[in-house]
């Protein structure tokens, strides 16, 4: 199948992603190939591929491509993980991460959003990313632990169930602040205990939940 849109990836990614020092290849290379087109509604398809975020349904936002980048690469994923992402969305976050690990776990809280993921991964055939319509700041117990957990939502706080279902040397990114600016934030379990490290300044619609607004 021809991809009309695989040049436009190509300069996403040689444009706004490696000049801003993302440099994980395996990265670079699913940026590269996930048709973000797909994740947006038809009217919008021409602008999937801008430096910005767009608007999904539900009042939601997909993110720039270039944080989608900057959070996936800080969960150093080598190929083996199992991913619990909380915010599904229009699945792309997902989709990426699916190409990049062994299996995804994705929750999220509006049906209509789930439903239509669902249906792209399907068409895309990404097998391995399960997802259930729930209040992620709970995360999946029953499928746990994960050894990286990304949130693509903006809390007050990060979650504390979700750090109980890390598994030994795991890894969460999260957006913390009030509602209007977040510091994306990286957990990492280590030796010592948890580290956590202010990553940059984002913006992102609100985690709605019992660990969240
Ligand atoms: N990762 C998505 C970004 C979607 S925006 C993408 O790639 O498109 C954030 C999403 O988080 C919204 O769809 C919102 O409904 C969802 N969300 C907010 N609070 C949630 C919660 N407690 N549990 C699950 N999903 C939540």
């Amino acid at each position: 199948m021809i991809d009309r849109f695989a040049t436009i990836r190509e300069r996403m990614v040689q444009e706004q992603l490696v000049p801003r020092g993302i440099s994980d290849p395996r990265v670079l290379e699913a940026m590269r190939t996930v048709p973000r087109h797909l994740f947006v509604d038809d009217a919008l398809q021409s602008r999937a591929y801008g430096d910005f975020p767009l608007p999904i349904a539900a009042g939601q936002t997909i993110s720039q491509p270039y944080i989608v980048a900057s959070m996936t690469e800080a969960l150093g994923l080598q190929d083996d993980e199992q991913v619990l992402e909380i915010g599904t969305g229009s699945g792309y976050q997902a989709a990426v991460l699916s190409r990049l690990c062994k299996k995804v776990y994705t929750v999220e809280r509006i049906n209509s959003l789930l439903a239509s993921a669902r249906k792209v991964f399907d068409l895309l055939k990404y097998y391995n990313i399960s997802s259930k319509l729930d209040d992620g700041t709970l995360g999946w117990p029953e499928c746990g632990p994960f050894d990286a957990i990304i949130v693509t939502a903006g809390g007050p706080s990060i979650p504390e169930p979700l750090v109980e279902q890390l598994s030994e040397r795991g890894r969460l990114v999260i957006p913390v602040g009030d509602q209007y600016l977040q510091t994306l934030k990286l957990l990492e379990l280590t030796e010592d205990g948890r580290q956590i490290r202010d990553l940059e300044r984002v913006r992102f619609v609100d985690l709605v939940g019992k660990h969240g607004w």
